[in-house]
């Protein structure tokens, strides 16, 4: 097992820049999730990683030692692809055991690794089966044992569940979480759902259009985006926005909107009038009769345990996460109110969270204690 670590990486396809300086690291043993839209260069660093593409500009560090001009098969790294090839005429045994034949492994070596890596993967009752018969779920499974079985120092897979259907992802998902804390490989993981990032990884790079807009836990990157990108990319519903103009001193802990004074963290820097967006949750938002931040129902979603309310304001439409058990009528006038201490505020014009008390992990403190 070892710590990867990106370096100022670049990566130009003629005048396109695919990936534009990326600094982070991968901590040993440790499951980092690449996540961003189709196009922002997960893949592209991926494969600088595992030696598949040359960088323009930056180094990668595998264990401390610089690869970053190391060929893919000097870098011990196993790579686990959306299309998987197995090989259709053996069967699993033979799949799973071909890496270590290939390296000259001793037969009886082998079989005892292919064992108890098919026990780990929970396929051991399927060894002798061809793989031709087998269901997406269980050829996955085979393809991460040959990863497996090799016992590499990290892990990379490209949207690896990218072709099952949502059953068996969720099952994957599950899976595959279970199997790191098992095996504990350093792992980097590309996907462009936001849902495995958050359900599997310890940290999650979030990607756009080259750049690691944050880098974080999953809950840092929920609680605290530090950009409405990230706000926006995480969360389903995605996080409120209401604009508004102004400027804010720094320390201050009110934003007027029209006439409504609403509370949020204390401000960690000047703000300079302009465009800026408070960022709400849905789950953050109730509706109180009271409140002088007024809106009018525009629609309702059913979800059984809870219901999304969509509210029209002056500001833009808000998504509430509210107890299924109250039934709104379209148009109906509605005051709004939020969770003062989990509000985020950015500049709308460059997305950029402004630091506030929930930045410093004073958030964290306050669940502590309450
Ligand atoms: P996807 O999930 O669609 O693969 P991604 O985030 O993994 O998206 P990349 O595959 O890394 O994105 O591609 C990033 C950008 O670089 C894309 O615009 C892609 O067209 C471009 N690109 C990737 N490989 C090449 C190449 N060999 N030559 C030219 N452009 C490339």
């Amino acid at each position: 097992m070892a710590e990867i670590r990106v370096e100022h990486l670049r990566k130009e396809f003629g005048d396109f820049v695919a990936v534009q300086d990326s600094t982070f690291t991968v901590e040993d043993g440790s499951f980092l999730a690449l996540l961003g839209p189709s196009g922002c260069g997960k893949t592209t660093t991926l494969r600088m990683i595992a030696g598949l593409e040359l960088p323009t500009g930056g180094a990668i560090r595998l264990a401390g030692e610089d690869v970053t001009y190391r060929r893919a098969s000097e870098r011990d790294i196993a790579f686990v692809f959306q299309l998987f090839a197995l090989y259709p005429h053996m069967n699993v045994r033979a799949n799973i055991g071909f890496p270590l034949l290939a390296q000259g492994v001793p037969k009886a070596e082998i079989k005892r690794r292919v064992e108890e890596t098919a026990k780990l993967l929970q396929i051991d009752h399927i060894l002798d089966r061809p793989v031709s018969g087998l269901a997406g779920g269980d050829r996955q499974r085979v393809a991460l044992g040959r990863a497996i079985v090799r016992r590499p120092k990290c892990f990379l897979m490209d949207e690896p569940l990218g072709t099952l259907d949502a059953e068996f992802r969720e099952v994957m998902v599950r899976e595959l979480r279970e199997l790191h804390n098992r095996i504990h490989a350093t792992t980097v993981y590309v996907t462009h759902d936001q849902i495995e990032a958050m359900a599997m990884a310890d940290k999650i790079a979030v990607m756009n259009h080259g750049v690691v807009e944050q880098f974080g836990t999953p809950q840092e990157i929920y609680d605290r985006p530090a950009s409405m990108y990230v706000a926006d990319f995480i969360g389903s519903p995605p996080m409120n926005f209401i604009r508004f103009n102004g400027g804010l001193p720094r320390g201050a802990r009110i934003a007027r909107i029209g006439v409504a004074a609403i509370e949020m963290p204390e401000l960690r820097e000047e703000v300079a009038p302009g465009d800026l967006a408070l960022g709400v949750r849905p789950e953050h938002v109730r509706l109180v009769d009271s409140s002088p931040l007024r809106g009018a129902i525009y629609g309702s979603e059913y979800l059984g345990t809870n219901q999304i309310v969509t509210v029209e304001t002056e500001g833009g439409l808000v998504r509430a996460r509210l107890p299924a058990d109250h039934g709104y009528t379209i148009g109906e006038p509605v005051g709004l109110a939020f969770k003062s201490e989990r509000l985020s505020l950015f500049e709308a014009r460059s997305g950029r969270a402004i630091r506030s008390a929930l930045h410093e992990g004073e958030l964290r403190r306050e669940a502590r204690h309450g």
